[in-house]
């Protein structure tokens, strides 16, 4: 399939860099309580798209596009990511699921996986009714989480009915796997329900840089997703770059993405922060000067996240 978007499907030929785990909307401040948490500015979010196409310009009749993996128990808003694509002129990608147990609602528990599993499918087929009469269709499925490093029963739940609705769509299911080798498990559950991995990201993996763990996964298929670049306070950049030149020189170059997960206001650059640009900007000049080829940089930042989201192979010319 055509990159889904909250415009309608996009031919890959029209996409420069993604961005495959971020958060225009969102508010995670209900379990943390921090206010920094509250990210839910449409007017702030266009303007520092626009930042990123400053930093990095896309390609002549190429846009960049985001993958915006707030689901509804972080405060999706599809209406929200509409406006700011069309305002911005950036693609965007929105999630359908449920995030994570700390975050769920009532009724997350009260609903088998089968019923969960419907909801993404006419999500992604059908996608959510807009005031205006118009829907709004999901492209990917998640990010679906893991509190801590082990799977309760409702998160298992969610993440088998995620891997039936990948296996009735086609979409891609983006995982949240923190600061815990929690990958592993997530991963056995998908292969449980027969996922293909080539349509699997293991997500925050750069939040556990432990190179047994992270090998383990890739021999078993999947993307694995260097998803909180810039995020010094969790891992510096440095090991990040060390750890994906290692990975790239043992030959996983086709299985790695990058991503910054931008959720709190300091991240903005007009609050001081380091933006969106600086996943495929600044960490790429890293990557860059530690040796890693333009090519690999283009797999890493556009050909593996439109591979992921859509099964087509997009190599430029
Ligand atoms: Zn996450």
């Amino acid at each position: 399939m055509n990159l889904r978007t909250v415009l309608g499907d996009v031919s890959v030929e029209q996409i420069d860099r993604v961005l495959p785990h971020e958060h225009l909307l969102c508010d995670f401040s209900p379990v943390t309580g921090d206010r920094n948490h509250i990210f839910n500015n449409p007017e702030l979010a266009v303007r520092e798209l626009g930042y990123m196409n400053a930093d990095v310009p896309p390609a002549q009749g190429m846009q960049h596009a985001i993958v915006e993996v707030t689901l509804r128990d972080l405060g999706r808003d599809p209406e929200g990511m509409r406006r700011i694509s069309r305002e911005s002129g950036l693609h965007v990608v929105m999630g359908t699921g449920w995030y994570l147990e700390p975050y769920y609602p009532k009724e997350v528990y009260e609903v088998s996986a089968e019923r969960h599993a419907a909801q993404m499918i006419q999500e992604i087929e059908e996608g959510v009714l807009a005031a205006d009469g118009t829907r709004i269709r999901a492209g990917v499925i998640g990010e679906i989480g893991t509190h801590g490093g082990t799977l309760s029963p409702a998160e298992e739940r969610v993440l088998r009915a995620a891997g039936r609705a990948s296996n009735a769509t086609g979409a891609a299911v983006t995982t949240h796997a923190f600061m815990y080798p929690t990958g592993v498990d997530q991963l056995s559950i998908l292969e449980e329900e027969g996922v293909d991995p080539r349509r699997t990201a293991i997500g925050h993996v750069d939040t556990f840089l432990d190179h047994t763990y992270l090998t383990g996964l890739l021999k078993r298929g999947v993307y694995l997703q260097f998803d909180t670049c810039g995020r010094e306070h969790l891992m510096p950049d440095s090991l990040r770059v060390e750890m994906l030149v290692r990975l790239i020189d043992e030959g996983w170059s086709d299985s790695l993405l990058i991503s910054s997960d931008r959720c709190h206001m300091t991240d903005l650059k007009i609050r001081g922060g380091l933006g969106y640009s600086w996943a495929v900007g600044g960490f790429c000049d890293l990557l860059r000067a530690a040796g890693v080829a333009e090519s690999v940089v283009d797999k890493l930042t556009r050909e593996n996240p439109l591979r992921l989201l859509t099964g087509i192979d997009s190599a430029r010319g």
